[in-house]
């Protein structure tokens, strides 16, 4: 290896990390389709940002595509109904995380009309194109939600030289972005295009990670017949190692660019999709048909039958584990998303969301509750943080209350990745105490904010009156 390549292998090489077992059971599951349930329950907030309002009332009918909820906010994204029916009642949801959000409920006609509305955009240049994306409800399907068309317009532009396909999958369990690798490649690559196109991007990567060698052969097949002068598609093979999909993570493996803390993947050049969001994208110019459903990994101890499901989105989630033929065992967590960043949930009452890509229903065999233990200073949790943050120095402000410390030990930076909380051996809840920590910075400056603009205001009385004896 000659020097320039050490160089580049130090630049990619990143920090921290773990790795956790895989278990991606359901890898050669071919997705099954579930039929509609006879009820969807579609919560206004399912993207970051402002949640929607719903557009219809009560009674009303809808159809399949057509919109149901909205925002005339910038970041959001329009929700659409995935069944033709009528709308049965206004109700709330209580999200894992704690977020109250209103939700509609559409009883099923089991007709599936499509909605007038569903056809192929008119997409001639760039702002169609944003238009189009807005339009279609996209939202980034790897978990993170948040709204596709405020992505593709960074606010440096014309800095962005890559784009970055992530492919990575690096949560145990989740299958479902593989699956979208193996059965709809061709919809992977068409999306490429369409950014290349629109961005106007002479590079796109397709990060994959090295355990799915099907997956890095059939796109570098595909990849190699559209790369064409001027611009280039390249199937990056990643080590296996987990978080590896993590949008700051990705970038420096793929580019060796550092984003630095508080600044965003544009800032050095990138923007970074989900696979599924890419093909999503592709299919939605073709058809017009929004989203409206999604493929989603159930997996897990307690499940009799894993498999990829391709999900009306609002599908209460006892009914897809119901369609997988229930549980085997009793269900000791049920979460959305994987076991390292996914949710725990109360109850399988909640619907599919957007950004919903996993299902997982774990039995006492997976889950050990060993009581933690006093932090013995290993280390372990600071090595294995791709954040470069010191867990125990902000566990021990977080304990004193000392939010200003937080703050500047960086606790805002943490991703909530896990990897503190997989590596301690004394089985201490960092990632926990980094989540209220996070909570307890957020409100310190709320509180700040306000009591400045309370101070402002008592001021204002007094300054006018000077100015009236002026
Ligand atoms: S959860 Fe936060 S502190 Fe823990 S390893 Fe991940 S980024 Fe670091
Ligand atoms: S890994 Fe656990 S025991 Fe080790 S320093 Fe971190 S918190 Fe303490």
């Amino acid at each position: 290896m000659d020097i320039t390549n050490i160089k580049e292998w130090v630049s990619l090489r990143t920090k921290g990390g773990v790795h956790a077992p895989h278990r991606k059971h359901t890898a050669d599951c071919e997705t099954v389709v579930m039929p509609p349930p006879e009820r969807i329950i579609l919560a206004m907030s399912q993207h970051i940002g402002v949640p929607c309002k719903p557009v219809v009332k009560v009674g009303d009918y809808v159809e399949v595509g057509q919109v149901v909820a909205d925002s005339d906010q910038p970041v959001s994204a329009p929700i659409h109904s995935g069944v033709s029916g009528k709308v049965a009642a206004m109700t709330e949801l209580l999200l894992p995380g704690g977020l109250k959000t209103a939700a509609l409920m559409i009883e099923s006609d089991g007709e599936q009309r499509i909605h007038e509305s569903v056809k192929p955009p008119v997409v001639e240049n760039y702002d169609d194109f944003i238009k189009a994306v807005r339009a279609s409800g996209l939202v980034g399907l790897g978990g993170a939600g948040f709204p596709a068309h405020i992505k593709l317009q960074p606010r440096n532009f014309d800095a962005v030289d890559t784009v970055i396909v992530n492919a990575a999958e690096c949560e145990p369990y989740i299958t479902s972005d593989y699956r979208e690798c193996m059965e709809n490649s061709w919809d992977i690559v068409s999306g490429v295009q369409t950014l290349m196109e629109f961005l106007d991007t002479a590079r796109v990567i397709i990060a994959v990670e090295k355990n799915k060698p099907a997956a890095i052969s059939e796109l570098s097949r595909i990849a190699a017949e559209v790369t064409r002068a001027g611009h280039e598609v390249i199937v990056k093979p990643l080590p296996a190692r987990y978080p590896q999909g993590a949008e700051k993570v990705l970038i420096q493996a793929c580019t060796g660019r550092r984003v630095p803390p508080g600044k965003l993947p544009s800032d050095v050049g990138c923007i970074v999709m989900n696979v599924a969001s890419v093909a999503f994208l592709s299919r939605y110019l073709k058809t017009g048909m929004p989203l409206v459903d999604k493929r989603v990994t159930v997996d897990g101890s307690a499940i009799s039958r894993p498999k990829n499901v391709r999900v009306i989105i609002g599908t209460p989630i006892h009914e897809v584990i119901s369609f997988c033929g229930g549980t085997k065992f009793k269900t000791r967590k049920l979460l959305m998303g994987g076991p390292m960043m996914g949710l725990a949930l109360m109850n399988d009452e909640l619907p599919v969301l957007k950004q919903n890509n996993a299902i997982l229903a774990l039995s006492e065999e997976d889950i050990q509750l060993t009581e933690p233990s006093t932090c013995i200073r290993c280390g372990r949790c600071v090595s294995a943080c791709p954040m470069n943050l010191v867990p125990p120095s902000i566990a021990a402000a977080y304990q004193n209350k000392d939010t200003n410390a937080m703050e500047k030990l960086g606790v805002m930076t943490c991703m909530e990745c896990g990897c503190c909380t997989y590596s301690c051996p004394a089985h201490r809840q960092i990632v926990q105490t980094m989540r209220m920590g996070k909570g307890d910075v957020r409100k310190a400056a709320a509180a700040k904010a306000e009591a400045t603009s309370t101070a402002k205001a008592e001021n204002q009385p007094a300054k006018q009156a000077v100015t009236a004896g002026k």
